[in-house]
C-alpha cells in the first residue's frame, strides 16, 4: 500500500496560478495530513501496544484516521468525547459513522489520567512530536518537486488546526510556509507552535473577522463551491474554505508576484458530508424560498 508521494497539480483560481499538493489522494482510507501525522505509528513496530487512546470531537478527521490506523495495526481504539449529539447517534454520518465501522469504541467521558503499558495515548488532533516523521517525508516530496521543476522561489500555504503540520513543514522546508488559524485565534496557534518547537514558525496570515470553528458562514460555503467550479477539486469546508479566503486575499494584494505558491490539500473530505448537509439546508433552501 502506498501512503506517500501524492501528485502536484497546477490550477487557476480567480485568475491566479497555484500548485496543489493532492494529499487528499494519498489513499482511499488513510489520506490527508492525518495520514502524514500518523505515518510514524503506521511504519514502526510497537510490539507492546494493544490499544490506542485519544480524544476530541465526535466528527474529527483525526478520530477517523486513527480508526483506520488501528484497524491496519490490529489495535483496539478507545476515543473519548465530551458529548455525542443525539442526531448523530441516531443518524451516523461522515467520520463518526466510518470510524465506528472501523471498530472505534467511542466513550462519552473524561480521558483517563494514566495509561497501561500496552496503551498508546495520542493527544487531540495528532499534535504530537512523532508527527514530524511523516511531515518530513511530505517536505522532501515538495523539495524534490521544486528541484525537478526548477522552482527556486516558492511559498507553501496550508490552513492550521493545531498547527502541527505547518510547523513541521516549516522546520523541514527551505521555503517560507504561510498559514492561517482555523480552530482558535492567532495567539492560540502561536501557543500550539511553542508546545512543539522553540522558533522558526510559519507566517500566520491575518483574517478579516473572527470565525468560530464548525459554525456556518456563507462565504465559506461560497468559496468552496467556487473552488469546485473553477478547479474541479473538492476542498474541505472546515479548514480549506477559510484558508482559501486568506490566501486569495493575500495573493490579490501582491503587486507583482515573483514566486510560485503551493497549496497543501490536507484531505478531510469525509467530514464534508455532514457539513454540506448543514450548509445546503441553511443556504440553498433559502435561495429556493426566496424564489417562491
Ligand atoms: C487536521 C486537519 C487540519 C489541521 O491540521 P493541523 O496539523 O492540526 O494544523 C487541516 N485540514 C484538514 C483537512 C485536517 O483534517
Amino acid at each position: 500500500m502506498n501512503y506517500i508521494n501524492s501528485p502536484i497539480e497546477q490550477i487557476s483560481f480567480n485568475n491566479q496560478k497555484y500548485f496543489v499538493k493532492r494529499d487528499d489522494l494519498l489513499n482511499k482510507d488513510f489520506s490527508g495530513n492525518k495520514a502524514r501525522k500518523f505515518y510514524y505509528f503506521l511504519k514502526n513496530d510497537f510490539p507492546e501496544v494493544k490499544k490506542v487512546i485519544s480524544f476530541g470531537s465526535a466528527q474529527s478527521n483525526a478520530m477517523y484516521s486513527l480508526s483506520v490506523l488501528c484497524k491496519i495495526k490490529g489495535w483496539k481504539f478507545d476515543y473519548y468525547v465530551d458529548h455525542i449529539a443525539s442526531y448523530l447517534k441516531e443518524n451516523p454520518v461522515g467520520n463518526y459513522k466510518f470510524a465506528k465501522e472501523f471498530g472505534m469504541n467511542i466513550i462519552e467521558a473524561e480521558v483517563p489520567k494514566s495509561f497501561k503499558e500496552d496503551e498508546l495515548f495520542i493527544s487531540e488532533g495528532g499534535a504530537v512530536k512523532e508527527a514530524s516523521f511523516g511531515i518530513e517525508i511530505l517536505a522532501n516530496e515538495i523539495k524534490t518537486w521544486a528541484e525537478e521543476n526548477q522552482i527556486k522561489n516558492l511559498k507553501v500555504f496550508l490552513p492550521s488546526g493545531t498547527g502541527t503540520t505547518s510547523l513541521y513543514l516549516q522546520k523541514f522546508l527551505p521555503f517560507e510556509v504561510l498559514t492561517c488559524s482555523c480552530v482558535g485565534d492567532d495567539e492560540y496557534l502561536e501557543k500550539q507552535f511553542l508546545e512543539l518547537e522553540k522558533s522558526n514558525f510559519p507566517i500566520i496570515l491575518k483574517k478579516e473577522k473572527k470565525y468560530h470553528f464548525g459554525k456556518l458562514y456563507k462565504e465559506l460555503y461560497e468559496i468552496h463551491n467556487e473552488l469546485l467550479k473553477q478547479t474541479n477539486i473538492e476542498f474541505d469546508l472546515l479548514y480549506d474554505s477559510l484558508g482559501w479566503i486568506c490566501l486569495d486575499k493575500y495573493t490579490k494584494n501582491l503587486r507583482n508576484r515573483d514566486f510560485e505558491i503551493l497549496y497543501i490539500h490536507q484531505g478531510g473530505l469525509l467530514g464534508n458530508i455532514s457539513m454540506k448537509e448543514r450548509y445546503s439546508f441553511k443556504f440553498d433552501k433559502k435561495e429556493e424560498n426566496r424564489l417562491c
